[in-house]
């Protein structure tokens, strides 16, 4: 009986040292970890918290989580698109939580009504045009990309990435599902080529002339916008007379099996503030969630730009309706 007892102590014992040290993070992710660890190193100097990244592609992260449920070694789950941190919210796979630092922080808009998530970078997504073949002037919407004067002259991205059925999404809340139909019938009737399979390739061929104008986020276009051979590559914000240009999220939430969710929160809400915020946001040459934080010279010389201010959970709620619009117009 002593021998049991000490048996189970023994084991106990070993199940305790097993646990998750305190000072251990593990983030789940689908960014870059290049991205993420230049400032993870300054919270660790700061805090002396580590932070251990495990890398993937987001659909398989979300369902291991879910499929690891308690066992799970993932305190936080960051990744990119309000539609894919939606999808993790309704898979149940966030805790909600109520920090009023984040809160605070991170605008209404781009974060989960309950909780679940937060959005830590904005990325839009705007119109880019041949500076050689298009004159600024000849544009506004996104749903003036429908009319024929656009004929033959507009590339555009596979409507299966979710940056497009994303985009959509916010159409069909602005416009509705009949008129955002007509406008992405249009888009598909003035495509000068096949749909591209990222955004830096439908940008090569705007650049090389095969087609005039297209829809991409900013931070691809900030990446070539060092290369000369690029430079008749400009931006325009869309929308600007009506609801404003599009804007999508990087964010994450807290595990809801973490065993260390303080930290975890404590963590995210670092990643929300003034310190972190302009690296974060700029590593990837994207927007900081908040608009008082500086921004580099690219983003700078863009200017200012009005964004639609749709609640981005919106963006993962519609995105079947998204999906089934993209069928029915023949936009693959
Ligand atoms: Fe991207």
């Amino acid at each position: 009986m002593r021998f049991l007892l000490f048996l189970c102590l023994s084991v106990l014992l070993v199940s305790c040292s097993q646990e998750k040290p305190s000072d251990l993070l593990t983030i789940y992710t689908s960014r870059q970890p290049q991205l993420l660890e230049p400032l993870l190193e300054q919270y660790k100097e700061k805090t002396g918290i580590e932070v251990i990244l495990l890398s993937g592609k987001a659909p398989q992260l979300m369902e291991r989580i879910a499929v690891e449920a308690n066992a799970t070694e993932a305190d936080i789950f960051m990744t990119v698109d309000a539609g894919v941190l939606w999808q993790a919210g309704e898979k149940g796979i966030f805790e909600e939580i109520n920090s009023e630092i984040l809160n605070k922080n991170i605008p209404e808009h781009l974060r989960d009504a309950n909780g679940k998530w937060f959005g830590l970078s904005k990325r839009a997504r705007t119109i880019v045009y041949n500076s050689d073949l298009v004159s600024a002037k000849d544009l506004t919407s996104y749903e003036d990309l429908a009319y024929p004067k656009w004929a033959n002259r507009l590339c555009l991205r596979t409507s299966t990435k979710v940056y497009n059925r994303s985009l959509i999404a916010s159409m069909i809340d602005a416009d509705g599902f009949a008129a955002t139909k007509n406008v992405v019938q249009g888009w598909v009737n003035n495509l000068a080529t096949e749909v591209f399979s990222s955004d830096t390739q439908v940008l090569k061929a705007v650049s090389a002339g095969q087609c005039a104008v297209t829809i991409v986020n900013t931070y691809y276009l900030a990446r070539l916008a060092d290369d000369p051979k690029y430079s008749n590559l400009k931006l325009h914000w869309a929308n600007q007379g009506g609801r404003g240009t599009h804007v999508n999220i990087s964010g994450a939430g807290v595990i809801k099996y973490s065993k260390n969710k303080t930290e975890a929160t404590k963590l995210l809400e670092w990643l929300s503030s003034n310190e972190a915020q302009e690296t974060y946001a700029g590593a990837n040459k994207e927007y900081p969630v908040m608009d008082a934080i500086a921004v580099g010279s690219i983003l700078k010389n863009w200017g200012p730009f009005k964004e639609d201010l749709i609640l981005v959970e919106k963006l993962g709620s519609l995105q079947k309706e998204a999906v089934l619009l993209a069928q029915e117009a023949g936009y693959k």
